[in-house]
């Protein structure tokens, strides 16, 4: 059964094309990511997911209900955690529950129940009455995901959850995230521009660049786009004999000397790596050091789109820098 379906949605801005023809659906209970560089499209398309911003073209059916026809029924079905803080800090953690949960016509009976309740999940039952200007950016975070699931939605979308916040405070976000989507079921829609956010906690993951998917699996799918492992050996000196015997073996799907670097890939990871062990003694190559590098999303990213996420980003921040710069001298 399907959390959500989508069919071609499109959002242009004047002539620019900010997402282009994206379709994908989400199962229900799967944690569901798109990944990105910044300017990708992601925000865009959780603000048409999520009835912020009407698509140009094409809709989607979100927890049962269409997106066009029935705006409202999917806002009640849904939960938001926005990329930019939108909590009120002269409030406490409760108040702010409180205040948003009136505004989902949430009761008096049920809002006793629910708030210790969303507090529990994200772990700030004992900071609820603190103002939120003395929480930390991890307890803030918590709060706005406790936000988005008071009223018990069946979808939450998270855009960038865990945005500017250090390792340890990430790794805390992310369990949260795990135990909501395992333990209540709820199906999450996440973007995030980090390879091993989207590598630890998504079932599937969409590559998204300039407004369009380029690849679409799990996690272990996506990285077999790439051939498999890379082992590089550092011989004493450069031995093609060993290069044209290891290209024989079935594990081996390249082989290629640089020098006295020979970069192997190889299909299944350790044992493989015994095996060319024991071809390069047989030829009496010696081998002064190796190093085996499994397959990253970076390296899918950089595979499918020949550069990093970061130097995407460096692009689009050069290419603003330069609008401003001709602007100003204007
Ligand atoms: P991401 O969330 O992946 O960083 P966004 O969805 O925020 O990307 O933006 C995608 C592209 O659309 C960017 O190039 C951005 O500058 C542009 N964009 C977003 N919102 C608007 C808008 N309201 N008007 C014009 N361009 C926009
Ligand atoms: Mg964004």
């Amino acid at each position: 059964m399907s959390a959500i379906i989508i069919n071609g949605i499109t959002k242009k801005f004047g002539d620019f094309t900010a997402v282009d023809n994206v379709s994908f659906s989400v199962e229900k209970g799967e944690l569901f990511g798109l990944l990105g560089p910044n300017g990708a499209g992601k925000t865009t398309i959780i603000n048409m997911l999520t009835t912020l911003l009407i698509p140009t073209a094409g809709n989607a059916e979100i927890a049962g209900h269409n997106l066009k026809c029935d705006p409202d029924l999917v806002r009640g079905s849904i939960g938001i955690i926005f990329q930019d803080p939108s909590l009120d800090s002269a409030l406490t953690g409760r108040e702010n529950l409180e205040f948003h949960a009136m505004m989902y016509d949430i009761g008096k009976e049920e809002r006793k129940k629910r708030i210790p309740d969303v507090l529990g999940i994200v772990g700030l039952s004992s900071k609820a009455d603190i103002l939120v200007e003395n929480y930390s950016g991890g307890m803030k975070r918590r709060l706005e995901i406790a936000r988005g699931l008071i009223h018990y939605p069946k979808v939450l979308f998270l855009d960038e959850p865990t945005l500017g916040l250090d390792a340890q405070t990430r790794r805390t976000i992310w369990n949260y995230i795990k135990t909501l989507n395992r333990d209540y079921g709820t199906s999450v829609v996440l973007t995030t521009h980090y390879m091993e956010e989207a590598d630890y906690l998504c079932d599937r993951i969409a590559v998204i660049d300039n407004g369009r998917i380029i690849a679409l699996d799990t996690p272990s799918g996506l990285k077999s786009l790439l051939k498999g492992e890379k082992v590089s050996l550092e011989l004493k000196e450069k031995n093609c004999e060993l290069r044209d015997k290891l290209l024989r073996q079935p594990f081996v799907r390249e082989a290629v000397l640089e020098g006295n670097i020979l970069s192997v890939t190889i299909a299944d990871g350790e044992r493989s790596v015994a095996e060319i062990f024991k071809i390069a003694c047989s030829l009496d190559a010696d081998i002064l050091a190796v190093n085996i590098h499994k397959p990253s999303l970076e390296d899918v990213f950089i595979h499918l789109t020949g550069s990093t996420i970061r130097d995407k980003e460096g692009d689009k921040n050069s290419a603003r820098h330069e609008r401003i710069r001709r602007r100003m001298m204007r």
